[in-house]
């Protein structure tokens, strides 16, 4: 497997630290608003790297931290009347809604910042030991310029660097590096609302970038195989959460890389702070999890994804053309006759399932993977005819390759329709049972207008995409 590492600028052959163990740490959500669908973008691209490593028979254990203290989240929760710990908990709880609507797999482990003090403070305190790091009024901050491999990730340059420059805020500047906070004295806000934690040099909170060096390598050792971010973390994220974690403790962070491109709007990458964002639960009224993650994979994740209505739309039509073959598989293999399996397609099905490999094998390349998965579905209607074990060779093939990307794996076909949708068809099947065909039929013509048409057999209804 090749995978394109940040570190470095280039594509690798993954060597695992552990054989047949893959440990993934992926930054996770700040829980102070509704993700947008950009940030699920990212959760998505870890969610694919998880089940691939999976499909190849690694062991993964995946990490994800829940940024539940740092500045946005303090003034959130005072602006909302709540405690920190509400505030955080609510949003949380939209993150977890948001995971399970995309069928999105679930990490090992989700510690939260709060819950992982002391390894951060260990981490200062090495980083004081080594004299790598400084209080100032009751803060403490990582000296950049006694790290002299600082800028290693993101090639920031250094030169232009004001020595000294200090930066308190969790959400600063790119291209502006100076010493950042590690640990931020308390203010008398945050000592009002007992927002802080005891610290040798003082009361406060550890700063944002901390958190990551000591979860990583507290559930997963170090150094982690693969770390995960969107580009915007790189820096200056991800270059503090190696400074912090190898100026500490004199050992290697992390081996591969790994960031995802961002879900752009005209050009602009989605952000709360543009305002230019959809979130999850706006999608979700309109389009199946099945149709988002199949925007999500048209796109190769090194790409700007542009999200438009346009875009959205023709995920749904893939997805539909997917969701029809398997529905006609079925359809097929219950009219299938026993018989000699067909050496011919079983040898095209292997064919494809190398194709798949090799397009997922080459950095993770959906498009390509996905394209694969529609010359399965070309093949199978070639052989439509042919006898049931052929078929269902057909089909577990295609499910393989589908539940690889999460795709259709829920039951029952009606859940990929949304939950309205669905409501309505069984109005429909009660007004047909008690006869009232006018009804049914107001029903059937509205369902039209949205594109579901409806095929009437004795044993039910079925819907099919216009
Ligand atoms: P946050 O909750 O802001 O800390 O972000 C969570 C994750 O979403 C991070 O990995 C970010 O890099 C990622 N992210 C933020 N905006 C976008 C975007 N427009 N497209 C893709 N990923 C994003
Ligand atoms: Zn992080």
């Amino acid at each position: 497997m090749r995978i394109f590492n940040t570190m470095g600028r280039k594509l690798q052959e993954f060597i695992p630290v552990h054989k047949g163990e893959v440990r993934i740490y992926s930054c996770g959500p700040t829980v102070y608003a509704m993700p947008h669908i950009g940030n699920f973008r990212t959760f998505f691209l870890t969610d694919i790297i998880h089940r691939y490593f999976e499909y190849k028979g690694y062991k993964v254990t995946l990490v994800m931290n829940i940024t539940d203290i740092d500045d946005k989240t303090i003034r959130g929760s005072e602006a909302a009347g709540m405690t920190l710990k509400e505030f955080t908990d609510k949003y949380t709880k939209v993150f977890f809604d948001g995971l399970d609507a995309l069928n999105i797999l679930r990490a090992d482990h989700y510690p939260r910042a709060t819950e992982t003090v002391p390894e951060m403070l260990d981490i200062i305190q090495h980083l004081l030991e080594n004299g790598v790091a400084y209080i100032a009024n009751g803060s403490v901050y990582f000296s950049i310029h006694k790290f002299p491999a600082y800028g290693k990730l993101s090639g920031m340059d250094l030169d232009a660097l004001d020595h000294g420059h200090r930066v308190d805020s969790d959400e600063y500047e790119k291209d502006a590096p100076g010493d950042f906070a590690l640990w931020k004295a308390a203010t008398p806000d945050e000592l009002r609302r007992g927002i802080f934690f005891e610290a040798p040099w003082g009361k406060g909170r550890p700063g944002w970038h901390i958190e990551c060096s000591a979860m990583g390598p507290k559930y997963l050792g170090s150094p982690l195989d693969i770390h995960i971010g969107g580009v915007d973390l790189i820096f200056p994220h991800h270059e503090n959460e190696i400074a912090q974690f190898e100026a500490a403790y004199g050992k290697k962070f992390v081996n591969y890389w790994v960031h995802g491109e961002h879900l752009v709007v005209n050009g602009r990458k989605m952000s709360k702070s543009k305002g230019n964002y959809f979130t999850l639960n706006d999608l979700l009224k309109k389009y199946t999890y099945n149709e988002i993650r199949y925007l999500f994979l048209s796109t190769h994740y090194r790409d700007k994804l542009n999200y438009t209505e346009k875009a959205m739309q023709n995920a749904a039509k893939g997805a539909a053309k997917l969701e029809l073959a398997l529905q006609n598989l079925d359809f097929f293999i219950a009219n299938a006759k026993e018989g000699e399996s067909d050496s011919g397609f079983l040898a095209t099905a292997k064919q494809r399932r190398r194709e798949f490999e090799e397009a997922m094998d080459g950095d993770f390349n959906t498009p390509k993977a996905l394209r694969v998965i529609h010359e399965l579905v070309s093949d199978i209607y070639k052989y439509a005819g042919k006898e049931k074990g052929t078929l269902e060779t057909a089909r577990s093939t295609l499910l393989l390759m589908l539940h690889t990307f999460g795709l259709f794996e829920k039951e029952g076909e009606s859940s990929q329709l949304p939950a309205e949708l669905i409501k309505e068809i069984h109005e429909r099947e009660a007004a047909r049972a008690a006869k009232d065909w006018a009804k049914a039929d107001a029903i059937r013509s509205k369902l039209k207008e949205k594109g579901i048409l409806l095929d009437d057999f004795p044993e039910g209804t079925r819907w099919r995409r216009a």
